[in-house]
């Protein structure tokens, strides 16, 4: 539990100069999105339903299967597009992670955090269902979950396993990694809601900093030399990020640049992106982490 007051001056401490904007944009009530499953429509198809249903949407900066839509949630959850699977609600910052990694020169592909499986799917989506995928989840129900939208959005050829994924066997080795890292969730916490702030504490940032290092450390254990991955995490503060990297950061390790269409807060390390949390993105963190030997 933490009062707005000391919230707001967590994140006064980290970004002095940004802070009034970071406040502003998590007080704001942020659009749907969602991602249209090319694994079971086209865009055009797509678009074209929305276009008959009068839904309102507005193509993001992201990607061409990314899009804020003017329906509320209970609205887009009644449509048969999404019953089908065509459509899948997922917010524009938890796409981006995917688009970043090594998709199509990889073959066998790890997530480490996988339930609810947006970003799972995305991959093998973005992957023409063609690659080989091994999802782990440490906690049983979300594990459920993930089995249930993989299959609901057509997807094919993953492994899901539930497992606490700092003790996957060292002998695995993996093209690309995607560890979409457990959190505070202070990127997308609305500070005007009681019930977040309720769910939110320091202790939680610290439990988190000390299980995200650890999975980090895993991640670069099985990932195959001269590969890269990408860490994510639905927080902006630099415990759970940039110190998170500093726990690994040696002269084998480089961080590489992303081509990233979204405001960003400062970087305290060169090559790491905190987007800014907007009435758009949630706040968010991701750095691509090259293996060199
Ligand atoms: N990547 C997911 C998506 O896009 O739908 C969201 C992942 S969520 C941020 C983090 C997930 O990691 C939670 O489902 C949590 O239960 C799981 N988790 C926490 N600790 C874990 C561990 N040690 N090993 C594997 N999964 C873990």
């Amino acid at each position: 539990m933490i009062s707005r007051e000391e919230y707001i001056e967590l994140i006064k401490n980290e970004y002095p100069n940004d802070y009034l904007e970071i406040i502003d944009g998590l007080s704001k009530k942020r659009s749907n999105a969602l991602r249209i499953n090319t694994l079971k429509i086209t865009t055009s198809d797509a678009l074209k339903r929305l276009d008959d249903l009068n839904i309102k949407y507005y193509k993001s900066d992201i990607s061409d299967f990314s899009y804020l839509v003017s329906a509320t949630n209970k609205e887009l959850m009644d449509l048969e597009m999404f019953k089908n699977g065509e459509i899948y609600l997922q917010s524009l910052s938890s796409q981006l992670p995917p688009l970043f990694l090594d998709i199509e020169e990889s073959q066998d592909i790890l997530d480490m955090c996988a339930a609810p499986g947006g970003k799972t799917s995305e991959i093998q989506m973005l992957g023409g269902n063609k690659k080989s995928i091994m999802a782990l989840e440490a906690d049983s129900i979300r594990c459920e979950r993930l089995k249930y939208n993989l299959e609901h959005l057509g997807c094919r050829n993953i492994n899901v396993m539930k497992k606490d994924s700092r003790t996957l066997d060292s002998f695995f080795r993996f093209d690309t990694i995607l560890l979409d890292a457990p959190c505070s969730g202070s990127g997308t916490i609305n500070i005007l809601n009681e019930k977040d702030l309720k769910a939110f504490s320091i202790k939680l940032v610290e439990n988190s900093a000390r299980l995200q290092k650890s999975l980090l450390k895993k991640a670069l254990e099985v990932l195959k030399p001269g590969h890269s991955m990408i860490y994510s995490t639905c927080s902006i503060l630099k415990m759970e990020n940039e110190d998170v990297l500093k726990s690994v950061l040696n002269k084998n390790i480089e961080l590489l640049p992303l081509d990233i269409n979204v405001e960003l807060l400062p970087q305290s390390i060169p090559n790491t992106y905190t987007i800014k949390p907007s009435d758009k993105y949630e706040g968010f963190f991701i750095a691509k982490i090259k293996k060199i030997r």
